[in-house]
């Protein structure tokens, strides 16, 4: 579904992604965990070529993106839903508003279709009650379950996550992992960067030990966080655990 290689990404001189290799299939949950700075985000916007790659190639459903001019990309990167840290909701939009927008003026939904797909997607994380709600007038933990459903209101193929929970309150953050947790069980391909290491073992089919711009560590919840093996991720994981 997706696949990465020898992925690279230097700003001037300063390489930032120093050769990443790596497949997701679909169906499959990827946690990327490692410190600040190691090159996750930088990872995550080069899959849907938000950067570009200074060189290696990046797959998805088979078409190479590293060769695409932008109009093609557009269309790739409807399937390929994103979730950052800052909720960045239209704030001048209603709920319902911020969920149909994409669907009718790029998939040329009526508004009909893309109303009821967004009622739908708006139970799906708790906040039917919301539709006619502005952002400013929900919480953070409400705000980041708005913007998952509006990303999977394109109808998305796979799901990037960037620190999704990492600027919430403390009591927040449960609800929006339980949320994420529902789309891994209902089957979503996704790609989470979090620092929250109980949803990586409990959720994660692989998790990847990001540093220093390259995956110095990958293998299964046990593997990396009861079993780790190389140094630089027990050093990692002793600081955070
Ligand atoms: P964090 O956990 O703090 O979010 P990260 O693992 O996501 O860190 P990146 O944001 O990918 O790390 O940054 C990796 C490196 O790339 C850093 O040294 C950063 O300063 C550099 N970098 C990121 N974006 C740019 C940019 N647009 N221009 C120049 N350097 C950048
Ligand atoms: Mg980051």
């Amino acid at each position: 579904m997706v696949k990465v290689e020898s992925l690279k990404k230097a700003y001037d001189k300063n390489e930032v992604l120093t050769g990443i290799d790596g497949v997701v299939n679909s169906g499959q949950v990827i946690v990327v965990i490692g410190p600040s700075g190691g090159g996750k985000s930088t990872f995550l916007r080069c899959l849907n070529l938000l950067e570009t790659p200074t060189s290696g190639k990046v797959f998805f459903e088979g078409t190479e993106l590293t060769n695409l001019g932008e109009k093609q990309l557009d269309d790739i990167r409807e399937k390929m839903g994103m979730v950052f840290q800052s909720f960045n909701l239209f704030s001048n939009m209603n709920v319902l508003d911020n969920l149909t927008l994409a669907p009718k003026r790029v998939k040329g939904q009526s508004e009909a279709d893309a109303q009821k797909k967004a009622l739908e997607l708006l139970a799906q994380v708790g906040l039917a009650d919301k539709k006619d709600a502005y952002p400013d007038s929900l919480s953070g933990g409400q705000q980041q379950r708005v913007a998952i459903a509006r990303a999977l209101a394109m109808d998305p193929d796979v799901m990037l996550f960037d620190e999704p929970t990492s600027a919430l309150d403390p009591e927040m953050v449960g609800e929006v992992l339980k949320v994420m947790q529902d789309l891994a069980a209902g089957g979503m391909t996704m790609i989470v960067v979090t620092h929250e290491m109980g949803f990586a073992r409990e959720v994660a089919d692989e998790v990847w030990f990001m540093d220093g711009g390259n995956i110095a560590e990958k293998g299964t919840p046990e593997d990396i966080f009861d079993h780790p093996k190389n140094d630089r991720t027990k050093d990692f994981l002793s600081r955070v655990l």
